[in-house]
């Protein structure tokens, strides 16, 4: 076992540790990175629908093309009521291939002097002094923050944590690749939803999340039954569909799905989850040139991703708390109320709560309240009120 110190110990080589790792080291800063695959970016745990806008905004410089299918329309299905389809040309959704997304970060981070270990599992940390002490089979490291960056699993709100399981599934006859099916069982999942994500015209990840393990999987077998399509992988891992949690102490610091940087409506987290690096690493360097104090750089993560996402965070968490209490027959009118109204859809797949809470109306958002039955109108409000994020 070898013993160092470095500036930056990062654990978890998904896009959020290797993002923290690569700024750091681009800055002159000593970053080591420890990953326990075998390989970045697999397994791949994740649909890889992604807002194409946001995407440009990260600024990668990737050899190869990411985006590999455009989605163009979606498809709600309520087995219990029927299906609606909707135009989503204008929310620039893309698929992206996941792998290369890590492994193009992995390279950023790499060419940037950040040094990345595989096959190395993080087994303990424990701060003596002040510094921490970072522990893996091979090596013991010295660090004065540590960065966790363990994706779902480490997220603390174990209620806010929902078990995922993702088929890859080959299909004889040509898929409609524009197209992305969500669907909405409530007897399985009451606060999850199945998907089935095309990648080209004969692939697409099929999954669900919720409800429990086995109800999950007896779901999604019975919809490869259903399409008749041949499974070629499994994946199971957990979805992030909490909240921001930035506890940092002593030089700890979480960030992406292990700190909730995820959208609480899908989970999804691709790309928050890099944002999400981008303002705790922009504070870390500070700290590092001696320009903070540990404990207001953690209060300044904190508020830049408060300002950055907090608004649409907790508009997503309340659409999402509403989406929970429904029943089957209350999502299908809520969905054939929007069908009806016309409104247009958003210009950012990431940022549908405030599309939709700016476009939706009173009118919509009673409708809404009327379907999900528990919850007044005026006590949405007041909730929103609360929190000084709706205007
Ligand atoms: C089934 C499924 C489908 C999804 N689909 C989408 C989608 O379509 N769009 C979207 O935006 N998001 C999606 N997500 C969410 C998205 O994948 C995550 O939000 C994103 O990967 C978060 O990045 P991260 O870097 O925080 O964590 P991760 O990508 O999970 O990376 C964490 C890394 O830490 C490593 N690690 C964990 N513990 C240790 C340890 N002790 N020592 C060393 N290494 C360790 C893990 O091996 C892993 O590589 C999906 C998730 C699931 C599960």
């Amino acid at each position: 076992m070898s013993d160092s110190t470095v500036d930056v110990a990062v654990i978890g080589g998904g896009p959020a540790g290797l993002t923290v790792a690569g700024r750091v080291a681009a800055a002159g800063f000593t970053a080591l990175l420890f990953e326990e695959d075998d390989e970045i970016g697999s397994p791949e745990r994740c649909s890889g629908l992604v807002s194409s806008k946001a995407l440009q905004t990260l600024g990668l410089d990737c050899p190869r093309k990411l985006e590999v299918n455009a989605i163009k329309r979606g498809e709600l299905v309520v087995p219990s009521s029927g299906s609606l389809e909707f135009d989503l040309e204008s929310l620039g959704m893309t698929v992206i291939d996941r792998r290369l997304y890590d492994q193009c970060i992995l390279f950023d981070a790499k060419n940037s002097g950040a040094i990345v270990n595989l096959s190395e599992r993080v087994y303990g940390f424990t701060l003596k002094g002040d510094r921490w002490e970072v522990l893996s089979r091979r090596r013991a490291v010295n660090s004065r923050i540590i960065v966790d960056a363990r994706g779902a699993p480490a997220y603390s709100r174990g209620d806010r944590r929902l078990y995922a399981v993702q088929l890859g599934c080959f299909f004889r006859r040509p898929v409609e690749k524009d197209k992305v099916t969500v669907i909405v069982d409530k007897g399985y999942s009451r606060e999850y939803f199945f998907w089935v994500i095309p990648v080209d015209e004969y692939t697409a990840k099929i999954g669900g999340a919720g409800g429990s393990p086995r109800m999950v999987d007896v779901k999604l077998h019975s919809l490869v039954e259903e399409y008749g399509c041949t499974i070629y992988r499994s994946i199971r891992s957990s979805i992030v569909i909490g909240g921001f949690d930035g506890s940092s102490k002593d030089g700890l610091f979480k960030v992406g799905d292990s700190a909730g940087q995820t959208k609480p409506t899908t989970g999804g987290g691709a790309i928050l989850s890099v944002q999400g690096a981008h303002i705790l690493s922009s504070m870390l360097l500070e700290y590092l040139n001696g320009g903070l104090q540990l404990g207001a750089a953690a209060e300044r993560y904190r508020r830049g991703w408060e300002k950055m996402y907090g608004r649409e965070e907790s508009i997503q968490r309340l659409l999402r708390g509403i989406y929970e209490q429904m029943d089957d027959g209350k999502v299908w009118l809520f969905a054939k109320a929007i069908d009806r109204s016309g409104m247009s859809m958003p210009a950012d797949f990431d940022r549908l709560g405030s599309w939709f809470l700016a476009t939706a109306g009173v009118r919509l958002v009673k409708e809404l309240v009327r379907g999900a039955g528990h919850m007044t109108f005026d006590s949405i409000i007041r909730m929103l009120e609360r929190e000084r994020k709706w205007k």
